[in-house]
């Protein structure tokens, strides 16, 4: 089940550019400690990582892509491979919501996306979760499963221990709306169960799965204390430095020690 560790990702989507970033990245230094059971990863946009990744202390903060394209190399306009940001970045987003429906992105992009990044060393976090029609038409599971068996289909068991999964059921992405935490939990269960029948239960229980969708500093303590989960994916709340920090530290053993009595 959830490791130990907890993992925090902030994904500034298209916000910030270089110079905002770096200010930004600089405040957030001062704010958020060195803390051997949290691990923070950003997700700046990709103009800013070169000059983020010369600026950041690794040991503090991972950087992460929040795209990339599959190919290595090539006659690809406008693309940035995982190759060219191997290196720069350790994790890379792949499959999130807003890739997927605003830019139509296929199960057989994201499967690619994930060889891609596991190809170059990148640790792909692949973002899985249902619309709000899928869900109204009881199709959460099916949803699930369909993009976990296709995002991963080029991934062998060995290569699995470098993915993560994020939960991110697309109607509470960006929404302000909470997903209930014993919602969560189901969805999570179901995955873990999904992956244990494609890779076996020892893959299924270490397989590290985050949540996210709207968490807020307020909200985030009730979903890291849910069993399986091991981490979150912030979007909005992750370029608010305060709230930001305040989710970090929450993430920290002794907070959920005390948040759970
Ligand atoms: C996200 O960008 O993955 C996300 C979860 O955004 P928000 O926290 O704003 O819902």
């Amino acid at each position: 089940m959830a490791s130990n560790k907890k993992i925090i990702v902030g994904n500034w989507k298209m916000n910030l550019n270089v110079q905002e970033a770096s200010l930004y990245l600089h405040r957030l230094s001062k704010i958020i400690e060195i803390r051997r059971d949290v691990e923070v990863i950003l997700a700046p946009t990709t103009l800013t990582l070169q000059s983020l990744s010369l600026q950041v202390n690794g040991r503090q903060f991972k950087l992460a892509a929040q795209n990339f394209y599959w190919r290595d190399h090539g006659s690809y306009t406008g693309e940035v491979s995982a190759t060219q940001l191997r290196g720069i970045v350790q994790y890379g987003l792949v499959g999130h919501s807003e890739r997927r429906h605003i830019f139509n992105e296929s199960d057989k992009d994201i499967r690619n996306k994930v060889e891609a990044a596991v190809r170059n060393n990148i640790r792909p976090i692949l973002c899985v979760g249902e619309t709000a029609w899928e869900r109204a038409n009881g199709e959460t599971y099916d949803v699930l499963h369909d993009q976990l068996v296709g995002g991963l289909a080029n991934i062998t068991s060995d290569e699995l221990s470098r993915v993560m999964i994020a939960y991110e059921p697309v109607w509470a992405v960006g929404t302000g709306q909470n997903a209930l935490p014993t919602y969560v939990s189901a969805a999570v269960s179901a995955i873990r169960n999904q992956i244990e029948q494609l890779y076996g239960k020892i893959a299924a229980d270490s397989i590290q799965v985050l949540y996210g969708g709207s968490v807020t500093a307020h909200s985030a303590a009730d979903y890291l204390a849910l069993p399986g989960i091991d981490g979150l994916l912030i979007g909005g709340a992750s370029l608010n430095a305060d709230s930001f920090g305040e989710i970090v530290r929450k993430a920290h053993r002794g907070s959920l020690i005390v948040e759970r009595k």
